[in-house]
């Protein structure tokens, strides 16, 4: 924990009476949300909703070249000077403690972030820090992150630390659409495998009556209607909207799949409830080449097909793992760079990890190591039956960016 900062912890808040098994329905959401083709332009303009004029921006160095020019352009369009920070790469404690340094004695009413997952993180920390209000530019829909009040901490090595909650969500969200559709197909792709998997976990969520959300409270009926929403959405634009991509075209399709992967999605794991994919998914990055070489949404793909054969949801497993076969998320461990009998010992590390994660356990049935492995192992046998159906054809990207 960064240095002076009280933990804010929404269980103690949200958890109702635990003795007698009752918490309130919650729902938590950004307080504006903006989406469209260069919408990046008018930053100056949407700023004002949130009384800014000397805001700090955190971006990335590839956010820089990408769009720097044209978000400070468009701040001194309307007279703002900000103050510019280079996001160093990892959200970690030690990140945080360099940024709250250089900020130090910079009179600061805002933090705009600009970047993939891990910067905009970093931003909502910051800005917490300083107890101003966030803004989260996405440069990338590859996650969830933008629009949730909780950073996913790393170690400086990039493992799972912690999440870092906020009281407050992001005042603003501000997605691009026409920056989405320049950046590499595969960040967008990882998305979609991020998506789709909401609605699963937070529908078994909401049928488990002991299930919580990551504030500790029962999902709302609207979170699970949500994220519905987003996996229909991802079933009938996905690929339409990566046609549209590939010739840098924003159509109703990209907007469709972007919201999906970042309102949708978003609101929907918030208020909605993870479950056994993000459980897999959140411990395989500490395996040194998963952490290097994959997207978190690639990691859910494969824990979203291992949350569906662990509730022997197999039929619907099978539709999924043909629609990521479809638009390149892994649906077999060695997508993962995982051998079965090679890395048996990973795989128990990544069973036993995730079974230390209190929402894997949000289950209606007990979830054991050797459930979840059989799980784990199954999908991919699943996945690996389909793709030699389909063939890899649509997995190019992975080794293109
Ligand atoms: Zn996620």
């Amino acid at each position: 924990m960064t240095q002076n900062i009280k933990e804010y912890t929404p269980r103690d808040v949200f958890a109702g009476d635990a003795a007698a098994r009752r918490s309130p329905r919650v729902i938590i959401s950004p307080q504006r949300y903006i989406q469209g083709d260069g919408v990046l332009n008018q930053l100056g303009r949407y700023l004002s909703v949130v009384y800014s004029a000397r805001p700090a921006i955190l971006i990335t160095e590839r956010g820089l070249a990408r769009v720097g020019e044209r978000v400070i352009r468009s701040l001194e369009q309307d007279g703002i000077k900000p103050v510019s920070l280079v996001f160093g790469g990892e959200c970690s404690d030690e990140e945080i403690e360099r940024l709250v340094k250089q900020l130090q004695g910079c009179a600061v009413d805002a933090v705009i972030a600009v970047g993939g997952g891990k910067c905009l993180d970093a931003g909502k920390c910051l800005a917490h820090c300083r107890s101003v209000p966030v803004i989260i530019c996405p440069t990338l829909a590859s996650t969830d992150a933008p629009c949730s009040a909780v950073s996913v901490m790393y170690t400086p090595e990039g493992a799972f630390d912690r999440p870092w909650f906020f009281p407050d969500g992001p005042a603003l969200v501000l997605v691009d659409t026409g920056v989405i559709v320049r950046a590499p197909v595969r960040y967008l792709i990882a998305g979609m495998g991020d998506a789709m998997s909401t609605f699963y976990e937070a529908r078994t969520c909401f049928r488990n009556p002991d299930a919580r959300t990551m504030v500790g409270a029962r999902p709302t009926a609207a979170a699970v209607a949500i994220a519905e929403l987003g996996s229909r959405i991802l079933f009938e634009n996905g690929v339409m909207a990566l046609e549209a991509v590939s010739r840098l075209e924003v159509n109703e399709a990209v907007e469709n799949v972007v919201e999906a992967n970042t309102l949708l999605s978003g609101l929907g794991f918030e208020s909605g409830g993870l479950a056994a994919a993000h459980g897999v998914a959140q411990v395989m990055p500490m395996i040194p080449f998963i952490h290097k070489n994959y997207l978190h949404g690639e990691m859910v793909a494969m824990g979203l097909l291992t949350h569906l054969c662990l509730e022997g949801e197999t039929d619907e497993a099978a539709r999924i793992a043909r629609f990521f076969a479809q638009i390149g998320l892994p649906v077999h461990l060695g997508q993962l760079s995982l051998n079965v009998d090679r890395h048996n010992l990973e795989l128990d590390n990544i069973v036993s990890e995730a079974l230390k994660i209190f929402f894997v356990h949000n289950e209606s049935f007990e979830v054991t190591a050797q459930k979840l492995k059989q799980a784990l192992l199954q999908a991919s046998e699943l996945g690996g039956k389909i793709t030699l159906e389909m063939g890899d054809e649509a997995y190019r990207h992975l080794h293109a960016s």
